[in-house]
């Protein structure tokens, strides 16, 4: 099959579009005839290497939706053809966190990369029913950003009524945390770089103001003035270096920053007086429960929730994805298509 791999971390052109070995479904699993890959920063964060080094050339790429082309011995309720989107996280299932529906929290939990390609093998348990009235490119869009926003909205216990500063709102998770935070009435504050255009689009899916933002841009002092020198509740935090520190200093005193990325840089750091004279929480997300996706996926059907695709390129185009992703003011999410 073909695919996109990398075999050592670098800059974008070091995705290679190859001839790989088509994989084969065990007992449990199943193979996926991939239609559509969505394209995540955590794929640019594999490729520069940050989980680790390179033992064997690895596929990119968590979020896909395509076809069952095969399955293993075992696998019951699953028809060859069937269209279906991959659940990204892979977890032992028997541990106590995993029987609890906390996949996140399992000492074996990952997510899984490679989707970059012609063919997928993922346990029967990772794949989802795809609703009908969507693309393969929009089933592709919602997994990751959808299933952490969700999560993390849980986790940080969001009631109506709140506020939500959002960082870099245009991006995929932030468009995914605007949709969600305002079906749970919240009022949401997104911040967006100054060069951003879509304002328009951004306060169509719901956002309530808009800060532009460059780096030193003070933001702190921009909330306070929006919540009568209070800070936002609930402070939802993707850039990490450049940002972070103005995260905890525009939440209110027992607030919550979630950390969800680090896309401008991972050190940071702050006074813990900050912190801990304030009563701040400090919660970090990477994906959620597997329960999240089969539960969502049917508002999209509906039209309760909006897929938002900024850009499809092909496949063997991956190299570009990665740099739409890393340089372009986008709004909503990239896709491969196959
Ligand atoms: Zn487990």
């Amino acid at each position: 099959m073909r695919a996109v791999q990398v075999h050592e971390p670098g800059v974008a052109t070091v995705l290679q579009y190859e001839e790989v070995a088509t994989p084969v479904p065990g007992c449990g699993e199943v193979l996926i005839r991939l239609r559509a890959a969505g394209v995540n920063h955590r794929d640019i964060w594999v490729r520069q290497g940050a989980f680790g080094g390179f033992p064997s050339p690895r596929i990119l790429g968590s979020d896909g939706a395509g076809e069952i082309e095969a399955v293993g011995d075992g696998v019951v309720g699953i028809q060859v053809g069937q269209r279906v989107v991959l659940n990204p996280g892979l977890a032992c299932g028997s541990c106590r966190f995993c029987l609890a529906g906390q996949q996140p929290s399992c000492a074996k939990f990952k997510i899984f990369d490679g989707t970059y390609a012609e063919y997928a093998v993922v346990p029967q348990s990772n794949v989802v029913p795809m609703p009908s009235g969507l693309t393969f490119a929009e089933a592709a869009s919602v997994g990751v950003p959808f299933i952490t926003a969700e999560d993390f909205l849980q986790k940080a216990e969001v009631q109506p009524g709140m506020t939500l500063l959002l960082w870099a709102a245009n991006g995929a998770l932030g468009l995914a945390t605007l949709q969600l935070a305002k079906r749970r009435g919240l009022r949401v504050v997104a911040v967006v770089r100054s060069g951003f255009k879509q304002v328009d689009r951004l306060r169509q899916f719901g956002a309530d103001e808009i800060i532009r933002w460059d780096a030193g841009d003070d933001v702190v002092t921009e909330v306070m003035n929006l919540t009568q020198q209070q800070g936002v509740d609930i402070t939802v935090d993707s850039l990490g270096q450049a940002s972070f520190e103005q995260s905890l200093g525009a939440t209110r005193r027992g607030g919550v920053v979630v950390s969800v990325g680090s896309t401008t840089g991972g050190l940071v750091s702050f006074e813990l007086g900050q912190l801990f004279r304030r009563r701040q929480s400090i919660i970090g997300a990477y994906l959620g429960s597997s329960a999240i996706l089969p539960r969502i996926l049917p508002l999209f059907a509906r039209g309760e929730l909006v897929p938002v695709i900024d850009h499809t390129f092909p496949l063997e185009q991956a190299d570009q994805a990665h740099e739409h992703l890393e340089t372009s003011s986008i709004f909503g999410k990239v896709i491969l298509e196959l």
